[in-house]
């Protein structure tokens, strides 16, 4: 365990006073830099007005202005906006809308469908939808019902299209969870958003609720806004966690289309939707994502946005042909790297490439034999130029 003290802009300080390049940006939160000014300025004259009320028969400001500039960014058929306060909690309510949706029309839908190697959360729900994972094992007997499918590629798209166009005949499936674009936690696994809009397509025809979770895409990681924004056919419920408060604070979103919502607007309350956590809408995280979105939509962090996208690009016509290099991909600022060497997921060869890298001052978290870089819109070009000659560096190891 290494104890951290201090955290500005892309570095993590820690308590001997080492300095490290924060490359996934901790977990894909802190996007605009740690502690940025705007965000911790914002949070701190709220928290002298009001720090926490019940979000139940009382609303507040932070939640509303934060719900009109939410909404303003979201794809269009996004209508309403449920809070929650974490990525696992926007992913289970999206499953409860999709169940109950069918169970509230008088319709028999009960299972769900997810992609293979998918992570939506760590709750009962979202462990269910998640990819098999030797974690899950003491909790599989009380999954909710769900059936995976494989992420199409070049391929298997046609293979997959049959046979999700046959399974959907049964009438029995209310909702297909899935990661656009990117699977974060399948070390950054990419499919084209063509293959993905296929499959939507075909989930719409039959009337399953879509989810997509962007936990992690979202707010500008795959170069637009969300991920969805790239696939033409839009989900019915969209999750929101991570960068939504720019690491400041835990919070998550859930929002849906109209259709959704219209299913559960009704004069009997038992089909309302009834789900509520104690901080939820917590006025402080709601202005630390209305500051964050602004930061978002500036012209600095477009811009450094479209650079890391660019740089990225550069980098990987550098090493691509390396021959430790086995593969590389690219969406938006998210760059992995797989190397020619096999190892087991969280095995010792990952253990020897994160010692490597946190004695170079980068932080990195290797998954199996991938390297991936997902670092803050802030990081600067000197500090890039850091991480990417450690990558380098790496390749010249005897691993
Ligand atoms: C991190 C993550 C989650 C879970 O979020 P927590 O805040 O850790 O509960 C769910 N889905 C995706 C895609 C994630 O990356």
């Amino acid at each position: 365990m290494l104890g951290i003290v201090k955290a500005k802009g892309a570095v993590l300080t820690d308590e001997e006073g080492k300095e490290y390049i924060d490359a996934i940006a901790s977990w894909y939160t802190a996007m605009y830099g740690h502690c940025h000014p705007v965000i911790t300025k914002a949070v701190s004259e709220q928290m002298k007005k009001l720090d926490q009320v019940v979000f139940s028969g009382f609303t507040h400001q932070p939640a509303i202005e934060l719900s009109e500039s939410l909404m303003s960014v979201l794809p269009y058929n996004q209508q309403k906006l449920f809070f929650s306060d974490n990525g696992s909690t926007a992913t289970e309510i999206g499953i409860k809308m999709a169940l109950q949706y069918f169970h509230n029309l008088g319709e028999k839908r009960n299972v769900m469908l997810a992609f293979e190697e998918g992570f939506h959360g760590d709750t009962f729900g979202a462990m269910s939808v998640s990819g098999l994972s030797a974690y899950n094992g003491p909790f599989e007997e009380h999954f909710i019902r769900v059936e995976r499918i494989p992420v199409p590629n070049d391929d298997n798209v046609e293979e997959v299209l049959e046979s999700v166009e046959k399974r959907l005949k049964k009438k029995d499936i209310a909702g297909f969870i899935y990661e656009p674009l990117v699977q974060g936690a399948a070390a950054m696994k990419m499919h084209r958003p063509e293959h993905l809009c296929r499959i939507l397509r075909l989930m719409k025809l039959e009337g399953v609720i879509t989810i997509a979770d962007e936990v992690m895409t979202g707010f500008g990681k795959t170069g637009t806004c969300f991920a969805s924004e790239q696939v033409t056919v839009k989900p019915e419920i969209i999750c929101l966690s991570k960068a939504l408060t720019a690491g400041l604070l835990p919070m998550a979103i859930t929002s849906c289309s109209k259709k959704v919502y219209d299913a559960f607007y009704d004069d009997a309350v038992h089909k309302g939707f009834f789900h509520g956590h104690t901080y939820t809408a917590n006025p402080l995280a709601c202005t630390a994502a209305l500051a964050a979105l602004e930061l978002f939509r500036s012209d600095e962090m477009q811009g450094n946005i479209k650079r890391i996208i660019r740089r990225h690009k550069e980098f990987d016509c550098r090493i691509k042909d390396h021959p430790r290099v086995a593969s590389t991909r690219q969406t938006g600022v998210i760059y992995a790297i797989d190397l020619t060497l096999n190892t087991d997921r969280y095995g010792s060869l990952r253990d020897r490439l994160y010692s490597y890298f946190m004695d170079q001052g980068i932080f990195l978290r290797p998954l199996g034999n991938t390297i991936y870089l997902l670092p803050p819109y802030v990081i600067s070009d000197t500090e890039l130029d850091r991480v990417y000659r450690a990558i380098e560096g790496c390749l010249e190891l005897d691993l």
